[in-house]
């Protein structure tokens, strides 16, 4: 058991105080500041906090010890690897319009880009490793975000409802075939639309969207994200394909799971993520990055579905976030002194990162006990068993990620 210090990575679309509160330090801050990575990823590794204030990169201590600190089972099935990364993301800005391959696809496009010589960090890359990439977002504050392709059944009344004469027809081919291969046919004829076309269509979205987002109509919220959109990134096809997805608000404590091939794009809003330890990104707009539209299509999933919410589950006196996916659980505790003044049990099984959200808590095990505050976390490893949490006396709201193996 360990006290970690972590990397916060300033992309554009990050918050000037979200991060900067969590970790007590100046707000607003300089730059902004997107996440907060707490793991072993090979781009910004976490920091492994000695007793005498030594640093060690966990992704060295990793290298040089896994059987230890993975536990014999976990360094053999994640092959000496941690197999999670778990991020604080703060979005003041929406992110771009995205989805992750599956593991096969990205076996196949890691190597393809190593074949033909794309550079690993070059700005043109896809597959920046040969892992997928599911994610779980847990809300810490109201959370927006555009997530899967809704029901063509809800689609066609919206965009009938926008009375714009340019998206008539579209709106007449998904009524006439409601299903992923007409989703399919909309968002690759949006997609790959020349500048030109895109030049007229989308200020002709955002006059139908003026209108639609002045009245209390069912499809404000929808009509509001295009204007903000639009806003930001003029004549991007990723605005029109925003109104063939799920509009989400989360709740604190609710949670979006995202298997791959799944679109969606973060819109605002702070959340813990937790996600298979991969950087594979194919973007499909609303982004100055590179935009890949032929291998996001590729490894797009069109089902509509309704927005994968997941409220969690109790397990013990912690709530769970139960996905598919082997490479990651998040749990969550809340609670404080006044109301429990017992030590919970922090659950044991490999390797695991604790994140205190809000409070403070006194964390003990067998070794000895460290205490964590409001943005503080802790590397607990195979063999650190047993450890018990106690809150302080205000609400205190931890996050505990492992693998999903027991
Ligand atoms: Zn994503």
């Amino acid at each position: 058991m360990e006290l970690l210090e972590n990397a916060v990575r300033p992309y554009a679309w990050g918050s000037r105080t979200v991060i900067a509160e969590l970790l007590g330090e100046e707000v607003p801050s300089a730059h902004p500041q997107a996440e907060l990575w707490l793991g072993a990823h090979p781009d910004d590794p976490s920091r492994l906090v000695g007793g005498d204030g030594a640093r060690t990169s966990l992704l060295d201590a990793l290298h040089a010890d896994p059987r230890r600190l993975l536990g014999a089972d976990r360094a053999d099935r994640w092959g000496g690897t941690l197999p999670f990364l778990l991020k604080v993301l703060a979005a003041e800005e929406p992110l771009s319009l995205q989805a992750h391959p599956s593991l096969e696809q990205a076996r196949t496009g890691f190597a393809r880009e190593n074949a033909v010589g794309v550079d690993r960090h070059a700005p043109d890359r896809n597959y920046r490793d040969a892992n997928h990439k599911p994610e779980l977002i847990c809300a810490l504050t109201e959370f927006h975000a555009l997530v899967g392709f809704r029901d063509p059944a809800a689609t066609v009344p919206l965009l009938r409802a926008l009375d714009v004469p340019e998206l008539a027809g579209h709106a007449e081919l998904l009524a006439a075939q409601p299903d992923a291969d007409g989703l399919r046919a909309l968002f690759t004829t949006w997609i790959t639309l020349p500048q030109s076309a895109l030049d007229v269509l989308v200020p002709a979205l955002q006059a139908g969207c003026v209108r639609l987002a002045g009245n209390d109509t069912e499809f404000h919220t929808e009509a509001r994200t295009v204007l903000e959109l639009s806003e930001r990134y003029p004549g991007d096809a990723g605005v029109l394909a925003a109104l063939l997805l799920n509009r989400v608000t989360l709740a604190a404590g609710e949670a979006l799971f995202l298997p791959a091939g799944n679109l969606h794009a973060y819109l605002h809003g702070a959340g813990i993520e937790l996600m298979a330890n991969s950087d594979n990104v194919l973007r499909g707009g609303l982004t100055p990055k590179h935009v890949d539209v032929p291998e996001l299509l590729r490894v797009l999933d069109f089902t509509a579905a309704p927005p994968p919410v997941l409220t969690g589950r109790p397990d013990g006196e912690w709530i769970r976030y139960d996905t598919p996916i082997d490479e990651f659980l998040l749990r969550r505790w809340e609670g404080s002194n006044t109301s429990r003044a017992a030590a919970v049990a922090v659950p044991d099984g490999g390797p695991r990162i604790l994140l205190c959200a809000a409070g403070s808590a006194s964390v003990a095990g067998p070794g000895g006990h460290l205490e964590i505050k409001r943005g503080g976390s802790l590397w607990l490893g195979a063999e650190d068993t047993g450890i018990t949490l106690t809150p302080g006396t205000e609400r205190t709201q931890v996050f505990l990620a492992s693998d999903a193996l027991s």
